[in-house]
């Protein structure tokens, strides 16, 4: 058990070391995602700014200071908190003869560079599609990813507005993803994962991009969009376009769907005028919204019908 508490408190201090470390400069450049994301937000704002899709979206939109943040809460403070809890588990796992490299289908570390990033890249992504489509398939778990849908106002802030329990669910299907690559991530990884944050913040700007072509590839704020649209197409209760930096998944799963290239959609999920609007109501509702089902009689008349017609949830 002692051992346990100190490799909890030592990873904690660590990463409160490496944070305040990245936040004075004191890390290479290419691994400071503090600044990282500093940088690559004002630089898709500044996007939006110059070309917004939506021309009346205000710049400080509905929720933009809650997503702001949102996005440090989930990229640093929860990062810090749950990262001793992960080395906690990486030792018991390790006690019962389980490691990273336990697993291994394909070894990466042969492969020249940019082919082990390519690899990751595309793995960690569709490990990251197939548990975003559970995330909308299960109740329980589509009652923590409400809070990304409780956009009502698009703009690349809206990326990291998300349960905390989403890092957590996220966590299985992605440790399994580097385990059959090999283990560990490739010593380059951080091209990737910022890579990645641009693409998800771009997905969610108030911009006009569909990338021509390589739309089928890569996902994009047009496609993105209507993932968050407030009612669904027909037949599509559980949700369409799941991809979170590559399209490709959706195209190939048949779950790709763009009904018109407008920017002004209603955006959300039914019940959401429901939901809660504060930061801390947000991250306590998942837990307790699958024990209360909402009396049927509290829910207007015009409301049930319309359900009725469009069963389902975003
Ligand atoms: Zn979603
Ligand atoms: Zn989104």
């Amino acid at each position: 058990m002692e051992s346990y508490i100190a490799i909890f408190t030592e990873t904690f201090w660590g990463m409160i070391d490496w944070t305040w470390r990245s936040i004075t400069f004191d890390v290479p450049w290419y691994t400071n995602y503090f600044w990282g994301l500093i940088l690559i937000s004002l630089a898709v704002w500044l996007l939006e700014i110059i070309f917004p899709w939506r021309k009346d979206q205000k710049v400080f939109r509905k929720d933009f200071w809650l997503d702001a943040g949102y996005m440090f809460f989930n990229f640093f403070v929860f990062a810090i908190v749950i990262a001793g809890v992960y080395a906690i588990l990486e030792k018991v796992f390790g006690s019962y003869g389980i490691s990273m490299s336990s697993l291994v289908l394909i070894d990466i570390s042969s492969f020249p560079k940019w082919a082990q990033l390519l690899v990751f890249f595309v793995v960690l992504d569709f490990v990251q599609w197939l548990t975003h489509f559970l995330l909308h398939r299960y109740e329980f778990l589509w009652n923590f990813h409400k809070v990304h849908h409780s956009v009502e106002e698009m703009g690349f802030a809206a990326h990291l507005r998300f349960h905390w329990m989403e890092n957590i669910l996220y966590k299985p299907l992605k440790t399994f993803g580097v385990m059959v690559l090999g283990g560990f991530e490739p010593s380059q990884a951080y091209v990737v994962h910022f890579a990645a944050l641009t693409i998800g913040h771009l997905n969610h700007a108030n911009i006009k991009l569909t990338y021509g072509p390589l739309k089928y590839i890569f996902n994009n704020p047009v496609m993105h969009l209507w993932h968050h649209v407030y009612h669904l197409p027909a037949g599509r209760t559980r949700g369409i376009n799941f991809g979170i930096s590559l399209s490709l998944w959706d195209y190939l799963f048949k779950t790709a769907e763009i009904p018109e290239e407008k920017g002004d959609i209603k955006l959300g999920f039914p019940g959401m005028e429901e939901f809660p609007r504060t930061f801390v109501s947000q991250n306590l509702y998942g837990f307790s919204a699958g024990k209360k089902p909402p009396h049927r009689a509290t829910i207007p008349l015009n409301q049930r019908r319309e359900e009725k017609k469009r069963v389902g949830s975003a």
